[in-house]
């Protein structure tokens, strides 16, 4: 089943809950736009997407992935996924995506500028500060944001600095935007731990080991939570008494796999899911736990730092089996409301103090697991609080159509 299917098949189910009319959810069943195309580099051709979900709530907003397994299935995925995030967040977005099928491992420096600026060459018409503003997904970065920003501005001029987000500071992004996705999760997982775990000495699991995993490992780190495993694309390392962080940080900024770490055990990605732990933190990519592997999972709590990272018929066993699943479109909303911070600032040209801004997001991402919650535990036919989640933010995109007279 695609991915896309897998939803469909969510949205049924907050239908059925909610009572919804097939006139009104039939604007939520596919994309507003599908933008694709083949972009030509040297005789090499590389597929590329751009898809906005849905505009009801404002203009598209979403990142952009570079990585050999994109799709247009993830990428319509990933869209619809930003819509709801963004309708939950309550910031003034639709959802959009983008992507590039390649490995960008296995191109030069030159080669991936020039693919980044090839891309806003292509889809320029599409693309803007009150159209659609893309921002870093997996494998992009702000350099890639900075080439893009810069091609963009090659044909407008500085007009819309607000264009694309996840910017270095010097070109009008902010600093807190690096850490923005692992420190909502983290504020979630600290309310977890505080009023609904209630043990001392948590045990982590992290799979992934990039802008979102590293940071959030570092984060638990700090806070002494015993990170006890990570792992990244080339696998896992195990350690019972607790991974030491930083210097696990600064081995992976020597571009080496945290699986060759010396200190601890050699573990692959599939046993990192399974390991005894309190909490599992899934911060690498989609379909990671099936009905495959979702039976011999034991971590009580999940936290979805990646989009998607489990699929349907997974959801149904973890939530048989009594797990607590905080859903991807809560859990790393950080990064997209941050994001949201830097086009206000851009757009007011008004530069706002970091800690108010960290206030704000705390704020916002306490607000949102509140709402989230209390639907969860409010509603006997809520199942999770995915169902909680979804529930909220398609009501949200539906009172909009409405009020446009759409449906
Ligand atoms: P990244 O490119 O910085 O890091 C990805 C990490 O996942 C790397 O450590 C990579 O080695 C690892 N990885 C890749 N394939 C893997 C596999 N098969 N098994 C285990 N690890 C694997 O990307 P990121 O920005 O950290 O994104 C990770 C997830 O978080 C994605 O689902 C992304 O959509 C989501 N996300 C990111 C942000 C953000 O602000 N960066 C915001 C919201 C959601």
């Amino acid at each position: 089943m695609s991915i896309f299917d897998d939803n469909l098949i969510r949205l049924r189910e907050i239908q059925t809950l909610e009572n919804i009319k097939d006139e009104e959810l039939a604007v939520l069943l596919e994309p507003a736009q599908t933008n694709y195309t083949e972009l030509d580099i040297a005789g090499h051709k590389f597929p590329a997407w751009r898809i906005v979900y849905n505009r009801a709530l404002g203009p598209g907003k979403g990142g952009i992935r570079f990585h050999p397994e994109v799709s247009e299935d993830e990428v319509k995925s990933l869209a619809f996924w930003m819509s709801l995030k963004n309708s939950l967040a309550n910031i003034p977005y639709g959802g959009a995506k983008g992507g590039i099928k390649f490995n960008p491992k296995e191109v030069s420096l030159e080669e991936l500028e020039v693919i980044s600026r090839k891309y806003i060459d292509y889809f320029y018409n599409f693309i803007g500060q009150d159209k659609d503003i893309p921002a870093p997904d997996v494998y992009t970065n702000s350099q890639v944001m900075s080439w893009m920003l810069d091609e963009f501005e090659q044909r407008a001029g500085h007009h819309e600095p607000g264009m694309i987000t996840g910017k270095p500071v010097e070109l009008g992004g902010l600093t807190m935007r690096a850490d923005a996705t692992a420190e909502g999760g983290y504020l979630l997982t600290q309310e977890l731990a505080k009023k609904i775990i209630n043990k001392k000495e948590l045990k982590v699991a992290i799979q992934g080991f990039g802008n979102a995993g590293l940071v959030m490992a570092e984060k638990l780190f700090k806070a002494h939570y015993q990170v006890v495993a990570v792992s990244d694309s080339q696998g896992g390392i195990y350690q019972e008494t607790g991974l030491d962080i930083p210097s696990l940080i600064t081995f992976k900024a020597q571009k080496q796999s945290v699986h060759n770490w010396t200190s601890g055990e050699k573990i692959s990605n599939a046993e990192l899911l399974e390991l005894d732990v309190d909490i599992l933190v899934l911060a690498a990519l989609e379909n990671q736990i099936t009905k495959d592997n979702a039976q011999q999972i034991k971590a009580p709590y999940l936290i979805e730092l990646a989009n998607g990272p489990i699929d349907n018929e997974a959801d149904q066993i973890l939530i048989a089996n009594h797990k607590t699943i905080v859903p991807d479109i809560l859990a790393n909303s950080g990064g997209v409301i941050v994001s949201y911070f830097e086009w206000a600032q851009n757009r007011t040209g008004q530069i706002l103090a970091e800690e108010y801004l960290r206030n704000l997001l705390q704020k916002k991402m306490i607000n949102s697991w509140q709402r989230v919650y209390d639907k969860y535990s409010g509603q006997e036919a809520v199942r999770s609080l995915r169902q909680a989640a979804y529930s909220l933010a398609v009501q949200k995109i539906l009172v909009a159509e409405k009020w446009r007279g759409k449906i």
